[in-house]
């Protein structure tokens, strides 16, 4: 059953069952409110009457003077004496002998009780007549109900039919409103059926109504996360088609030394070089890669000690002093004692790729700065070169994977994938810490890495 249907019944229902309660209350209160109005005429009747009834000296009922009613009169009198004999009747009551209420008779208090007198429906009052405590005979009175019971009648049919009227003005009423309500969720399954059966993430849902409500909130959340589905699609068809491009080129520089080899029928050396640096290139590719997957997933296996990082940083610059040659200065500015607490060897390679970055990007003549210093709880670690820097339109982009600048692009030997700056922002993101970037191209470029120092309350992330 659709949820429309079903809200629909549910306030059908409950508009019915409220006015049910309602009519109910109604119905029984305006009964006893009519009755206890003819019980007050009944009791008043027989007051006037029992006020003008004479006893003899033997003490039995000798004069009673009954009220004059006429015969359209709706009262109706009865005496009976002790012996159960009728001793007068009101006129209007014709040759009727019978007792209005035949149980009423033996009662010795005033009773009134609803009767049937040949189809006829009466209320009556019995009220024993007493001299002292002897009982001498029962004085009845009887008026016909047939007006409260056209007025119980017509009642009762005003409210079935109200009730009835509501509960379908209440379905009717709700059934729009509801399918009002829910026309923005029929929007929301026909456009994700859409996006199924098209393929494509980058519908998204409009929405004219409020953003606070819940089905504003339900769109604006689905729509954010299409958003997402749509970046992490095309940031996977991007990876894919990056992954292919750098595989495509050492392996069309393998395939090609090997053709050569077979064509040459003999070994040559230099082409089992290049097939060597090729597969080196293709293995640092797919370690760099397997790292960043599980760095990505923080899943990457760390081993969190106490790190001098200004050790580390003099080690690195030691095992790097070759690659700068003469060519670029490396130059310390500053150096604190710094600890802080993380994996040495992932540290050491965060290092690695930003200082071999900066050697290799500067040219001839230039000089890289290093600067590791304490503030507050947190070292600095700052490496700034002479290097071209980074154009702007690249400087957003570049921690993502494979991204290059584009001077940089052209392939050397030694030129990277693009996956160094990756992996080190994952790497100092799982430490706590962070990593930034300022550059302008032909001034140089300035990298700062922020770690959380050791003692400090920070929480830091481990595996
Ligand atoms: P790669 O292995 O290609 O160097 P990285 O992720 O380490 O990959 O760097 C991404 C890109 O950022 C580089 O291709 C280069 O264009 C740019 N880059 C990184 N460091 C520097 C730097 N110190 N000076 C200029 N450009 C840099």
């Amino acid at each position: 059953m659709s949820l429309r249907i079903r809200f629909t019944l549910l306030y059908s229902l409950l508009a019915g069952g409220i006015l049910l309660i309602f009519g109910t209350a109604v119905y029984v209160l305006v009964g006893i409110l009519l009755i206890n109005q003819v019980d007050d005429t009944l009791t008043q009747t027989t007051r006037d009457i029992v006020s003008n009834t004479r006893i003899d000296s033997v003490g039995e009922l000798s004069v009673i003077i009954l009220p004059k009613f006429n015969f359209t009169s709706n009262l109706f009198v009865q005496v009976w004496d002790a012996n159960g004999n009728l001793h007068s009747t009101s006129q209007n009551i014709g040759g009727y002998n019978l007792p209005l209420d035949s149980t009423g008779l033996e009662a010795s208090l005033p009773v009134y009780r609803d009767v049937t007198i040949q189809q006829a429906h009466l209320r009556t009052i019995s009220v024993p007549l007493l001299v002292g405590d002897r009982p001498i005979g029962t004085l009845q009175v009887a008026t016909s109900t047939d007006l409260i019971d056209s007025i119980r009648s017509i009642l009762f049919y005003i409210l079935l039919g109200t009730t009835l009227i509501s509960m379908f003005l209440a379905g009717i009423s709700s059934w729009f409103v509801i399918g009002q309500a829910l026309a923005p969720l029929n929007m929301v399954t026909d456009t994700a059926l859409q996006i199924s059966h098209a393929n494509d993430l980058s519908r998204r849902i409009p929405y004219h109504g409020s953003e606070k409500d819940e089905i504003g909130l339900l769109i604006l959340s689905f729509n954010e996360t299409l958003e997402r589905l749509e970046k992490l699609f095309a940031s996977q068809q991007r990876f894919l088609a990056d992954v292919s491009h750098e595989l495509r080129t050492p392996l069309t520089v393998i395939k090609a030394n090997a053709d050569l080899i077979r064509m040459m029928k003999e070994v040559d050396f230099e082409s089992l070089d290049s097939i060597k640096e090729e597969t080196d290139r293709l293995t640092r590719m797919v370690g760099d890669l397997l790292l960043l997957a599980q760095a990505e997933s923080g899943k990457l296996p760390l081993n969190f000690k106490p790190v001098e990082l200004d050790t580390l940083l003099l080690d690195v610059l030691k095992d790097l002093h070759l690659l700068a040659g003469d060519r670029v200065q490396l130059k310390i500015s500053e150096i604190d004692q710094v600890q802080v607490n993380g994996d040495a060897d992932r540290l050491k390679q965060v290092l690695v790729n930003l200082i071999s970055n900066a050697i290799k990007y500067t040219p001839g003549a230039g000089t890289v700065t290093f600067e590791l210093s304490k503030v507050e709880n947190q070292s600095k670690l700052r490496i700034r070169d002479t290097g071209p820097g980074i154009p702007a339109e690249d400087l957003p982009h570049i921690f993502e994977r494979f991204y290059r600048a584009e001077k940089s692009r052209t392939r050397s030997k030694t030129s990277g994938f693009g996956l160094g700056l990756s992996i080190a922002y994952w790497i100092i993101n799982i430490h706590g810490g962070s990593i930034e970037v300022e550059s302008q191209e032909g001034q140089g470029t300035t990298f700062t890495i922020w770690l959380p120092l050791i003692n400090t309350e920070t929480t830091l992330v481990e595996d």
